[in-house]
């Protein structure tokens, strides 16, 4: 009886040093986890075929699920008149972050309004030269890295291009947001759907719209 108890004894030791060592084996954060659902939030008169297009763009891309939630008003919380009446997407970050239901695991917020943003010195809080065009600069797009949102405007992807040009970078644009949500920081690869727009929309229309092999393995 008491060669029974020590061996249950040695037996519990066992398993709990299992659980103190090795408290979580990938299987199980997989389980946990899951692929991300993506929620779609359109803001404004945005066109239905707009909203399509981003929807497509992210499951043909990543292959996750994509809702698309009821279109509300841009918050007033956002609007900026710093050089242009226009809102300001780091803003428009924060408002996505906390009205997202539940069930939502990444927001993507979209707009045809103009949408801009502060741009620092690099790895600084101090405003890039020339101070003026950078305290509100405008931007197709923005993701923040490993958060849970990121908002793409239309705005600026259809003056003087076909409406195909226009759907095409309307995907490019949405991807490489979302790519910034998963994880994925600016790529040096100059193809690479995640290098830096370069303030331009010419590194979107020459990229392959695709991430790199780089990239694919980070996410
Ligand atoms: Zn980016
Ligand atoms: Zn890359």
């Amino acid at each position: 009886m008491k060669r029974v108890a020590v061996i249950v004894f040695v037996l519990a030791l066992i398993v709990s040093a299992i659980f103190i060592f090795f408290p979580k084996t990938k299987e199980i954060i997989g389980l946990d986890t899951g692929p991300p659902l993506i929620g779609i939030q359109p803001y404004g008169n945005i066109a239905d075929r707009e909203v399509d297009s981003v929807k497509n763009s992210i499951e043909k891309m990543y292959g996750f699920e994509v809702v698309v939630l009821n279109k509300v008003d841009l918050p007033e919380m956002a609007y900026t008149e710093i050089r242009y009446p226009r809102y300001r997407a780091d803003s428009l970050l924060h408002w996505l972050t906390y009205h997202h239901p539940d069930s939502i695991d990444i927001a993507v917020g979209l707009t045809n309004q103009d949408i801009s943003i502060t741009k620092y010195k690099e790895g600084t809080r101090e405003v890039k030269d020339p101070e003026w065009m950078y305290k509100d600069f405008g931007i197709f797009g923005l993701g923040s890295v490993g958060g849970n949102a990121c908002v793409v405007s239309s705005n600026r992807l259809h003056k003087n291009v076909s409406s195909k040009t226009f759907y095409k970078r309307l995907m490019r644009i949405t991807c490489h947001e979302v790519g910034h949500v998963l994880g994925l920081r600016h790529c040096p690869e100059p193809n690479c759907l995640m290098n830096d727009a370069n303030e331009s929309i010419k590194t979107i229309d020459n990229s392959t719209g695709d991430l790199c092999q780089d990239c694919w393995a980070d996410i």
